[in-house]
């Protein structure tokens, strides 16, 4: 899939419009979502063109993706959800519901999130 520089997350990245920031690095910028789906609903979203996990992963250089993880996980750890845990959730193409195509993690917590998948 060809990445579309006029996607949404793409003019957060741009600045040109604005987020509800909670980190950002050389190579992360993490966001409240707009549409919260849990008490603690963050979005980490990668420096880069990059549509879905399997682009990252095949064609972003080696810090990025470190870089990446790393600021996944800090931003787990800043949100405070450490002790009581919460899940990580990428969704990818059509079957997944991905609405928005440039790779982006959601951080859910802050209650008891229930089952994986609801059916
Ligand atoms: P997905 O279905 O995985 O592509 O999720 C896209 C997410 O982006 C949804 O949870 C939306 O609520 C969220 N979202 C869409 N636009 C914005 C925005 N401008 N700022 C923050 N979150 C957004």
């Amino acid at each position: 899939m060809t990445y579309d520089l006029e996607n949404i997350f793409a003019k957060i990245l741009r600045g040109e419009i604005p987020c509800d920031k909670v980190y950002e690095d050389d190579f992360a910028l993490a966001f409240h979502d707009i549409n919260p789906q849990a008490p603690v609903h963050i979005l980490v979203i990668p420096k880069g063109a990059y549509v879905s996990m399997a682009d990252f992963t095949a064609s972003a250089p080696a810090d990025l993706i470190a870089g990446f993880f790393r600021a996944v996980g800090q931003v787990a750890r800043e949100a405070g959800l450490e002790d009581a845990g919460y899940r990580i959730l990428a969704n990818a193409g059509a079957d997944a519901h991905q609405e928005v195509p440039h790779l982006h993690i959601h951080i859910f917590g802050g209650k008891r999130l229930g089952p994986m998948l609801t059916r």
